[in-house]
């Protein structure tokens, strides 16, 4: 049998902020190994601070095969801890260091209910070392080494830590797509006693980011709440007061719902920029196009496990930043369930000892109803 608080101390006690590697993961490895876990792991690149590892462990090969997906690096802890940030210690019931929440105690908790498990299906633990950074050399990484090797799962669960205020009480079933998009207006430099001499990019600038903010993109939907452009920066660096700029900038960000694409808001606000400056550059990054798994099948199965340890009936919720899950959802249907994420990436980042058990338990249940489905 493994502990959940064992091994998600013995984890927090390896530091491990992005790109992860190394220790954290010959932690998970021993304690899958142990349980009959067949454990792949792989370096898949280089950051600038070190490679990223990933692993895949997979046991059983027949019958339902539901997936776990998680991260082991975490965000850089920065100052102003209590204590230290790798000590894993528990003060009144709390146990503190960064990762706790997000997300090696899931981590944790998953592998400990997998310790429980029946052998009637196929367990698989999609494990990462770059989801906190720029997620290049993760999750995408880890579909690619599993469809070389045929590992199809039928259902996944990702372990973020998605309860707001009490375990139990928010599955999220899909997420909302991200894109920034930078606005760069050229102009002519000139005094602005000769205007005409001069040719000013604030006034279209302006002109689009007015038209820009008026835009209804979308009304959002039974799922999604409406998609949303904000300006985020605006930028013209003019230290004169006499002086017409050469150059006038802005940054916009859109989270969007599924009911539009990344490239078409992109090409939108080009449109709209153009028309008002038509020497613009205008560029789009999309960081994640939304995704979401209908209600159904895998939402009422965890929806179950978690009313049968808490009592309490979860939100199905679509908001928050992107996650994995975007990637996992190209594979099949997956929910997001996990931790209370009120202190995650903040100072004295902590989980509720009762809670890692209580998650393992729920971990356990899902396990449970998902071979019993097939
Ligand atoms: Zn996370």
């Amino acid at each position: 049998m493994i502990d959940a608080l064992d091994l998600t101390q013995a984890l927090l006690r390896a530091d491990s902020v992005t790109p992860a590697h190394g220790a954290v993961f010959d932690i998970a490895e021993t304690a899958l190994t142990a349980q009959g876990f067949r454990v792949d792991r792989f370096v898949t690149g280089d950051m600038p601070d070190g490679p990223v590892e990933n692993m895949i462990a997979v046991r059983g090969d027949t019958g339902p095969h539901l997936a776990f997906a998680g991260h082991l690096d975490v965000v850089p802890p920065g100052p102003g801890w209590t204590g230290s940030p790798w000590s894993g210690e528990i003060r009144s019931g709390l146990l503190y260091g960064r990762g706790a929440v997000d997300m090696k105690g899931s981590v944790a908790a998953f592998i400990a209910a997998a310790a429980r498990a029946p052998a009637a299906g196929t367990l698989s633990l999609l494990l990462t070392g770059d989801e906190e950074g720029p997620a290049i050399h993760g999750t995408r990484a880890i579909m690619d080494r599993m469809a070389e090797r045929s590992i199809r799962p039928d259902l996944c669960l990702v372990g973020e830590p998605t309860s707001a205020q009490r375990l139990g009480d928010t599955i999220k079933i899909g997420r909302r797509g991200s894109v920034n998009i930078w606005i760069d207006v050229p102009g002519r430099q000139g005094h602005v006693a000769y205007p005409h001499l001069a040719d000013n990019p604030i006034r279209p600038l302006v002109a689009a980011l007015a038209e820009l903010n008026g835009l209804v993109l979308d009304r959002g939907n039974d799922w999604f709440q409406a998609s949303n452009l904000e300006v985020t920066d605006l930028h013209v660096g003019n230290a004169a007061t006499n002086v017409i700029p050469a150059h006038a900038a802005a940054r916009l960000s859109i989270r969007f719902n599924d009911e539009q694409r990344g490239d078409d808001l992109v090409a939108r606000v080009r449109a709209i920029v153009e028309r008002h400056a038509p020497a613009a550059t205008v560029t789009g990054r999309v960081s994640g196009e939304a995704f979401l798994t209908p209600p159904g099948a895998l939402s009422t199965l965890v929806g179950n496990a978690i009313t049968a340890r808490t009592g309490l009936i979860p939100e199905l919720s679509t908001t928050g930043g992107t996650s994995d899950a975007r990637f996992l959802s190209r594979l099949c249907p997956v929910v997001e369930f996990g931790l209370v994420n009120a202190t995650m990436h903040q100072v004295d980042e902590a989980v509720a000892v009762d809670d890692l058990h209580a998650l393992t338990d729920i971990y356990d249940g899902v396990i449970t109803r998902a071979f019993a489905a097939g």
